[in-house]
C-alpha cells in the first residue's frame, strides 16, 4: 500500500484525490490518508502530490515511519 507521510500534515493539497483511481483516499482533520485494503498500489498519487508526501510503505523515510500505522489505525474498526 501506498501511504501518506508529515509533508501532508496541514496542507492537504489534494491533487492526489483526483489521480487515485479507486477513491481510497479520505480527508482527516489535519491530513489526508490511505486505506491500506483499498489502495491497489497503481502508484498514480504519487508524483502529484507538490508536498511529495506519499510513499510506496516499504520506502518510507525512516523518520516518517509511523505513517504507515497511522494511516492504517485511522479506518480501524470503520
Ligand atoms: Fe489510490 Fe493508486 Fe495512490 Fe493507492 S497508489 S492511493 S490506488 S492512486
Amino acid at each position: 500500500t501506498y501511504v501518506i507521510a508529515q509533508p501532508c500534515v496541514d496542507v492537504k493539497d489534494k491533487a492526489c484525490l483526483d489521480e487515485c483511481p479507486v477513491d481510497c483516499i479520505y480527508e482527516g482533520p489535519r491530513m489526508l490518508y490511505i486505506h491500506p485494503d483499498e489502495c491497489v498500489d497503481c502508484g498514480a498519487c504519487e508524483p502529484v502530490c507538490p508536498t511529495e508526501s506519499i510513499f510506496y510503505e516499504e520506502d518510507l523515510p525512516e523518520e516518517w515511519s509511523v505513517f504507515g500505522p497511522a494511516n492504517a489505525d485511522v479506518f480501524e474498526g470503520l
